[in-house]
């Protein structure tokens, strides 16, 4: 009873995670506790790993070895229903260039199944304050606005986890301001987050916790609010460099 009181607490929970690709062993034993609510920033230079651990957060490929729960679910128990919550941002915003904001909105919309998905897309596209544009193809659209919209399609479904994986790739300083407010915004929905990205000004700003990922270990983990802003750079290189 004790235990899986302790499994809710927590909306994602891998242990010793592994992920091989042939020989190479990608991630090398990964734990991560993430709470309900919680908005974690996982930093890490190119190659740690990012992108393999936010895919099988996704469940869009399975563990070589390791446990992994969403929501107190056993990824190998229930996938489908893991994946109605969860909402993925990559930095390749894969949307249909020749159809409008609003059209590739009511698409992603269709395909979760969503009632009233006009209404729905409306909403969401008013939300990442798009709404003027909702009838304008996505091939007008600038990178950060396309950015914008890719947040619109991962909470279409109302997602309770979002998995944003390097989203400041490609956006401008004025993107990023636009786009980190965004973030800010659906942090005050209760959302629990994990991001991974580069930018540790911003990463550090919007997190409660935040972790470095190198070669495929998490090498630090900790608070934000116990986290030094102006070491961190110096505490980064560090770690990365002695992991
Ligand atoms: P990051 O997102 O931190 O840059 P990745 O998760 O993309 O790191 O990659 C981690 C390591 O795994 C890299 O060395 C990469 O070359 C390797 N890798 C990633 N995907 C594959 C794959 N499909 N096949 C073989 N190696 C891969």
């Amino acid at each position: 009873m004790n235990n899986s009181l302790e499994k809710q607490d927590f909306d994602i929970k891998a242990e010793d995670l592994k992920k091989s690709y042939g020989n190479f062993e990608a991630l090398r034993g990964v734990d991560l506790s993430v709470k309900n609510g919680e908005f974690y920033t996982l930093f890490g230079p190119n190659g740690a790993g990012k992108t393999t651990l936010t895919k099988l957060l996704a469940t869009l490929t399975d563990p070589t070895s390791g446990k992994l729960s969403v929501l107190g679910i056993d990824v190998k128990k229930d996938v489908q229903k893991i994946r109605s919550t969860i909402g993925v941002i990559s930095h390749d915003p894969y949307l249909y260039e020749t159809l409008t904001a609003f059209e590739n909105i009511k698409f992603f919309g269709e395909l979760y199944g969503i009632a009233d998905i006009n209404e729905r897309a409306q909403s969401v596209i008013k939300q990442v304050g798009l709404e003027s544009r909702s009838n304008d193809l996505v091939r007008t659209f600038s990178r950060g606005m396309k950015q914008r919209l890719t947040v619109a399609r991962a909470i279409v479904h109302e997602p309770k986890i979002l998995l944003l994986d390097e989203p400041y790739t490609g956006l401008d300083q004025h993107g990023a301001q636009i786009f980190g407010e965004m973030l800010s915004q659906l942090k005050k929905q209760n959302r629990t987050i994990i991001m991974t990205t580069h930018n540790i000004d911003e990463g550090l700003d919007l997190s409660d916790r935040v972790g470095i990922l190198s070669k495929g270990k998490i090498v630090y983990d900790s608070p934000t609010s116990q986290t030094d802003p102006i070491n961190f750079k110096d505490l980064y290189i560090s770690k990365v460099e002695n992991s």
